[in-house]
């Protein structure tokens, strides 16, 4: 790992904040550092100052200077220049992607597959940057002319969750710089080291092309100061936060008080749907992964899966089998399937979770151990568990962001299992599985699946970066990604113009002044 850290610049003065690595002694500075400590085998990879409020206004002030020079390049360049950073990610790929492995815990191909995502929206942000288009509209009076234009909104702040270290800064970042914006990222406090190498592959975009600083930033700090700072800052035009739904809940309320922007991307509840009609070969499968990939710690990830009474015994079956089968253990290791959970916290939730479960009727399946991986003692590998419950019983409300899938079962048509499906408080991604096409089309359709995706003989996990990414209800209600999300970073204008000779009124308003 020790060859990771320097691939990426991770020492000394090259990172916006002071940055100290190894095992040094750092005196009575120790209190202001972020430790980050890999889920894989317990060891401490490097230590990262805090950034102070002073840091902050810094920061700020840089990316204001950066957002007058930024916001008036052309769009193409601005394309051009995010197309150079896809290439940073494609030459840094499987590198970046054992990073992201190591300091969170995911499978390496999962890793690889994070940074995958960024480069694909690389290359969507830059055919984007020759079609941020605006509409033309017909004027009611006569020649007048009527449009409107999509101009940059200044400084974006970006939040961001553990889970996706990379991924979901990526999906912001270079949207909002393409449409012009600079950007502040505050990563989460447990992948500190995933957010300082994007930053330095940036950097190197910026030296090749002698750029000035301040475009893209980077902040790692604690919630009280710096994401207090973020939120509560008229200078930042626009929060996307991505995180738990309390989060989400106080970052709402913080940027609403100054009457800021704001997208959320916040915690799932996804289900499954197995009818009688389900290709079982393929869904369980697509179970399996939605489930224990990433170690249940996806926000798609597959949570409850409701099926027709008539499988039930046919699926319990497959995935008690199926999950007898899982490899867990170092995710860098490719023959695994599943590596550790984030931290001993995650593994408390899991655990706290699971006993809830029980005391609601739920029967244990399989799993749900703490488990000792071949000289690792980190207490965050564990046994993905399979739970069959009521669905009445509150804990399947709730997300756990643990490898538990919940197994619920239903007697009647696919209204009830849709009715299951939506009876939870958040609303983010959501699957139906069957080859009858009435099912489908009704899962899809305006009394079907209440979430912001919704997928047929397609798991719950794992979106395309084409299409708007994002949940209802306490999911947060914003998208980003694909699709025409990109008018989020963007202000809009509505021109009219007259051409004409004279200056009538709208809705033919005489004003006489003779
Ligand atoms: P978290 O809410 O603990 O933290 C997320 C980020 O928010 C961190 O950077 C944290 O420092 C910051 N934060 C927390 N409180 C804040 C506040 N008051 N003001 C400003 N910043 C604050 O979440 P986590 O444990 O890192 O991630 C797991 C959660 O994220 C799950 O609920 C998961 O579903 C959700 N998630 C959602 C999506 C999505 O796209 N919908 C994607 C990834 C993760």
């Amino acid at each position: 790992m020790e060859n990771l850290i320097d691939r990426f610049g991770i020492s000394g003065k090259s990172v916006n904040l002071p940055l100290r690595t190894g095992q040094q002694d750092f005196g009575d500075i120790h209190n202001d550092l972020i430790d980050s400590y890999s889920p894989v085998d317990g060891k401490l990879i490097a230590q990262v100052a805090k950034a102070s409020s002073k840091d902050y206004e810094r920061l700020v002030e840089l990316a204001g200077e950066a957002s007058i020079y930024w916001r008036n390049k052309s769009a193409p360049f601005r394309g051009d220049i995010i197309r150079q950073f896809g290439n940073q990610l494609r030459e840094n790929k499987d590198a970046l992607g054992k990073l992201v492995s190591y300091e969170m815990g995911k499978s390496w191909q999962e890793g690889k597959g994070e940074v995958q995502e960024v480069i694909d929206i690389c290359d969507f942000a830059q055919g984007l940057s020759r079609q941020l288009h605006g509409a033309t509209m017909h004027s009611e009076r006569f020649e007048h002319r009527m449009y409107e234009q999509w101009h940059p909104l200044g400084i974006v702040g970006i939040i961001t969750a553990f889970n996706f270290p990379v991924a979901v800064w990526g999906w912001n970042a270079v949207l909002a710089a393409v449409c012009g914006n600079v950007s502040l990222w505050k990563p989460s406090e447990k992948t500190p080291l995933c957010s300082l190498a994007c930053l330095n592959l940036w950097k190197k975009v910026v030296e090749a092309n002698n750029l000035p600083e301040g475009i893209i930033n980077l902040i790692i700090g604690d919630v009280d100061p710096i994401g207090h700072l973020l939120t509560n800052d008229k200078k930042i035009s626009l929060v996307s936060a991505t995180g738990s739904t309390a989060m989400g809940k106080q970052v709402a309320q913080s940027v609403s008080r100054r009457l800021g922007k704001y997208i959320l991307e916040l915690g799932g509840n996804n289900a499954i749907i197995l009818t009688p009609n389900a290709d079982l070969s393929n869904a369980i499968p697509s179970v399996v992964f939605g489930a224990v990939g990433t170690a249940g710690q996806r926000c798609t990830s597959t949570r409850r899966l409701i099926v027709h009474s008539s499988i039930f015994r046919q699926v319990e079956a497959s995935l008690v089998k199926a999950y007898n089968s899982l490899k867990i253990g170092n995710p860098l290791d490719e023959k695994n399937h599943m590596g550790p959970l984030i931290d001993k916290s995650a593994v408390d939730n899991m655990l706290n979770a699971l006993s809830l479960a029980r005391k609601e009727g739920g029967e244990v399946l399989f799993g749900g151990k703490v488990l000792d991986i071949g000289g690792f003692s980190t207490g965050c590998y564990v046994s993905p568990c399979l739970v069959k419950i009521n669905h009445q019983a509150s804990i399947v409300k709730e997300e756990t962001f643990a490898p538990i899938l919940y197994l619920m079962e239903y007697t009647g048509e696919l209204e009830e299992a849709i009715k299951i499906q939506n009876n939870v408080p958040q609303g983010l991604s959501s699957a139906i599985f069957t080859l009858n096409l009435h099912e489908a089309e009704n899962f899809l359709g305006p009394n079907g699946s209440d979430c912001g995706l919704a997928n047929v003989n397609i798991g719950t996990s794992g979106a395309e970066i084409g299409g708007a990414f994002g949940g209802e209800k306490d999911t947060g209600g914003g998208r980003e990604s694909g699709s025409d999300c990109w008018k989020y970073y963007m202000r809009r204008q509505t021109n009219t113009i007259n051409y004409g000779k004279e200056a009538p009124l709208a809705q033919g308003i005489k004003f006489d002044l003779s």
